[in-house]
């Protein structure tokens, strides 16, 4: 990462803890690695996203609907889904600061280091002994290279182990009668195991898709990053499930279908690209990341994988229950073929907040400069819509104000702030994202109108007053 990106990345955290948006967990105990907290304004953002997702992906797609899944689940559904023997990163651990790294991450930290051609060979060799599981040629690569830890700066190793990730607990009372069960490491499987259910209730026909948003947890080894990489986190899912044959079809559909949608929250274009999976899980026939470019470089915020049957398939075999589906078209049974995309919440937040996040240099009439940080965060997903600001705290204006605020806050999030110079109450709405403020003024009281000041472009001019809701309606769209 250049610096000057790494210094906007530090700013963006700095910020997004500052103005309310993300708290590190439990910070007054200095915090949980890798475990964060939104606060008043990252809270609304993120239900903002998960609406404007949940709403294209159910309400907008007439066979797609949605589901809510419990955390937990019995626990043959890890075996099955192949989490209990495969879900494991290979680790290795310094003897000296007792820090653990996964190898690929450590090996890639190096690489960063490197001339492009030398770090694109290391990379090369790594993935090939990664891919056929060549742990004590992996240990080779790393001595070979003197791959030291950052904390120690030793490169005094254990052995590479696989690390399953993970979390178990136990449910029921007493120890011995107790079961060992998971916290959920995605959400697909609640979507898996309730196809019938949900096929059945809803009357779902082939093609159909079951959608799901919900809390995800992964005992990740190296977690930093932020909020791009946590313990505890958000996905938001959806299985669609068609006739066997038809899978590419549908996974080239939806490989655009979720671009589209990334698209649509109005960030350039050139900050996405589509990253195709040369190494397909044993499962896939088909996958590819979706990628942003985060002040850290390009990583992936969503996985659109073409999952055959064997999710359905697995679950069959595991529970001895049928999970198939007569399709009336072609009069045969058959297990559908599935269709994943998978986004993480937490990962959009990163997206809108990194993105957004801008620092102004505004040149004042007298000469000097001022400078500005504004978070440009588009209308539609913004915390706040409308900042409602009376000039003075007299004459009558704040009634004006908390009038308009009665009548525009049904529709959307509304703030009222009389304190403080307009100057200053401006900074803080552009330090929040919130698109439109209103001031109300003596003239108000005269013509009925109010100055509509707009976030990116800082320009004002005068609207009627009975009119706010109804523009702002208009630009928020
Ligand atoms: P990565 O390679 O970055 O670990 P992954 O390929 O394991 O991600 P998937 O299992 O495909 O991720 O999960 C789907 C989506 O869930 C990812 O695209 C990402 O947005 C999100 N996600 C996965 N792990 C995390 C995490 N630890 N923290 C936040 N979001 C996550």
């Amino acid at each position: 990462m250049a610096s000057n990106d790494n210094n906007k990345f530090q700013a963006v955290i700095a910020h997004a803890k500052e103005y309310g948006f993300v708290f590190p967990s439990s910070e007054i105990y200095d915090g949980l690695s890798a475990v964060y907290d939104y606060g008043p304004w990252g809270s609304e953002l993120k239900k903002n996203i998960r609406d404007y997702w949940w709403k294209n992906m159910t309400q907008m797609h007439e066979n797609i609907v949605g589901i809510d899944a419990a955390i937990f689940m019995h626990p043959t559904t890890w075996k099955a889904s192949g989490h209990v023997d495969n879900f494991s990163d290979p680790m290795i651990d310094n003897r000296d600061s007792k820090k653990r790294y996964r190898v690929d991450h450590l090996i890639e930290g190096y690489a960063e280091t490197l001339p492009t051609a030398e770090a694109s060979a290391l990379l090369t060799q790594m993935d090939q002994l990664l891919a056929v599981e060549d742990f004590s040629g992996i240990k080779q690569l790393i001595s070979d290279n003197k791959i030291k830890c950052g904390v120690s700066g030793t490169a005094n190793w254990t052995d590479v182990r696989q690390f399953n990730l993970m979390f178990s607990t136990q449910l029921g009372s007493v120890a011995e009668e107790s079961d060992t069960i998971y916290l959920r490491p995605e959400t697909a499987q609640g979507i898996f195991v309730n196809f019938l259910n949900v096929q059945k209730s809803a009357r779902m026909k082939i093609p159909f898709g079951i959608a799901q948003v919900g809390k995800a947890f992964r005992n990740e080894i190296v977690a930093r990053q932020f909020i791009f990489r946590m313990r505890e986190f958000e996905q938001m899912e959806m299985q669609f499930f068609c006739r066997p044959g038809t899978e590419l079809e549908w996974y080239e559909y939806w490989k655009q279908e979720r671009l589209n949608w990334h698209l649509s929250l109005g960030f350039d274009k050139s900050k996405y690209r589509f990253h195709d999976h040369v190494k397909l899980a044993h499962y896939a026939n088909a996958a590819v990341d979706i990628e942003f470019e985060f002040p850290f470089g390009f990583k992936e915020v969503e996985g659109i994988h073409s999952r055959t049957d064997y999710d359905l398939r697995r679950h069959q075999e595991f529970s001895g229950k049928k999970l198939q589906y007569f399709d009336p078209e072609i009069n045969k049974n058959y297990i559908p073929f599935v269709v994943e995309t998978s986004i993480g919440l937490d990962r959009t937040c990163l997206v809108v907040l990194s993105e957004s996040y801008t620092e102004e240099i505004i040149p004042k009439e007298n000469g000097t400069k001022d400078t500005r940080v504004v978070m440009k965060i588009p209308p539609k997903i913004a915390p706040i819509k409308l900042a409602i600001l009376p000039l003075l705290k007299k004459d009558g204006l704040p009634e004006i104000g908390r009038d308009i605020m009665k009548v525009c806050r049904e529709e959307f999030y509304c703030f009222y702030e009389e304190k403080d110079a307009i100057g200053k109450r401006y900074r803080r709405m552009d330090a929040i994202g919130t698109p439109f403020c209103i001031t109300i003024d003596h003239q108000t009281k005269e013509d009925e109108t109010v100055t509509i000041r707009y976030r990116d472009s800082m320009e004002q001019e005068r609207i009627p007053m009975a009119r706010v809701k109804e523009i702002v309606k208009e630009k928020i769209k």
